[in-house]
């Protein structure tokens, strides 16, 4: 058992402002919330995405789908993973969830699973660009075929995954996978003429939102991030807050004089008289053991830098420059992200951590407790 001392704290609020402001483009939205919603913890995301109004949510596997489904979310609910075991069939018939189809074998296997009294409704992921899951274009017309002489299926939506809708420098890629988009829907509407498309990920609703089709799925900036951020269109993606809070306590408050180094392999040695926190994160709670120099934590609202190596479960700041450093005292928090003032975001350790925002809070999440 893992019992860290670091607590995550959620936003709600943020989420549903972030929420408005993706809504603000007109198009309709099914918000990815899929790994625990980044990390975020599924059920009270989905909770206030409900609240909010929202009918369609896509998770990855159909485990997810079904705790969402028992957790009461009644909407739609599409496993982006599709079905992997047997179970999987199952459980996608008694939870009423839509699980991707995407390959040959997974359209056979569907196809002979017992039927249920109704047909299952499947959403078929054609493959545009990415090459990871789904089918080619020029397949789904005998896809459409298959589906039409299987009446235990039921297309409902047609996905495709872009993979650069958030460099601006690969433009013409995006537009290509659009345009192989259209002709995989072109395909399959023949058929299916009331299948609903959904093309678009966060990057594209802020900067295509002509491309995102029926159903745009936002993950990143429902959750406070911009994918954009350090692109020519990073103002698309302004006024998004971020939802994630996590905090840990101090364990202890001392000086360092100067001369005098600090922890293991001494790599930090005092230039003056400073003041060090102690802090009850680390590496075993996913504060990753390798930041960038100038990795800072928030201490009463101001930066405070990381010294030293981040240990298992300790790392140390110089609060120096804190106010009223000499009045910081164990049990009070330090702020790993968020912690107002100079917050940091998630974007920020990312870039210190040098990762994606997306890694940050599915690393930190996983210490949520409740
Ligand atoms: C994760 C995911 C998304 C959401 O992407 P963001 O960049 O977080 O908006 C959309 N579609 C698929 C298929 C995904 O896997």
């Amino acid at each position: 058992m893992s019992a860290p001392l670091c607590r995550v704290r959620l936003h709600l609020e943020h989420l549903r402002h972030n929420v408005a402001l993706l809504r603000a483009s007109g198009k309709p939205i099914m918000p990815v919330v899929k790994a625990d919603a980044y990390g975020h913890g599924l059920a009270d995301v989905a909770g206030v995405l409900r609240e909010e109004g929202v009918d369609h949510l896509a998770v990855g596997s159909v485990a997810e789908a079904a705790e969402l489904r028992r957790g009461g979310f009644d909407g739609v609910i599409v496993a982006l993973l599709g079905v992997v075991t047997d179970e999987d069939i199952i459980a996608a018939r008694t939870y009423r969830v839509v699980p991707l189809v995407h390959d040959r074998g997974g359209l056979e296997r569907l196809a002979a699973a017992p039927a249920g009294t109704e047909a299952l409704n499947v959403a078929v992921k054609c493959d545009t660009g990415m090459a990871r899951l789904g089918f080619r274009v020029e397949d789904i017309p005998a896809v459409a075929e298959f589906l039409a002489a299987t009446p235990g299926l039921r297309p409902v939506l047609l996905l495709s995954h872009l993979a650069v809708a958030d460099t601006p420098e690969e433009d013409a890629f995006t537009r290509e996978q659009a345009a192989r988009f259209e002709r995989a829907a072109a395909a399959l509407r023949r058929v299916f003429p009331g299948v609903k498309l959904s093309l678009g990920n966060t990057a594209c609703l802020l900067a295509f939102p002509e491309l995102v089709g029926d159903l745009a799925r936002p993950g990143l900036a429902l959750y406070g991030s911009n994918p954009l951020h350090g692109t020519s269109r990073a103002i698309l993606g302004a006024g998004l807050e971020p939802v994630m809070e996590v905090s840990a306590p101090i364990l202890s408050v001392h000086p360092l004089r100067a001369g005098e180094s600090l922890g293991y392999g001494r790599t930090y040695v005092a230039p003056t008289d400073r003041l060090v926190a102690v802090v009850g994160i680390g590496y075993a709670d996913s504060y990753r053991r390798n930041p960038a120099p100038g990795t800072c934590m928030t201490v009463r609202g101001r930066r405070a830098p990381v010294i030293g190596r981040v240990a298992m479960q300790m790392t140390c700041l110089d609060i120096s420059d804190v106010p009223d450093a000499a009045e910081v005292r164990p049990g009070e928090e330090a702020f790993i992200l968020g912690g107002g003032g100079e917050a940091v975001t998630p974007q920020d350790l990312a870039g210190w951590w040098g990762t994606i925002p997306y890694e940050v809070t599915c690393l930190l999440g996983k210490n949520r407790t409740a």
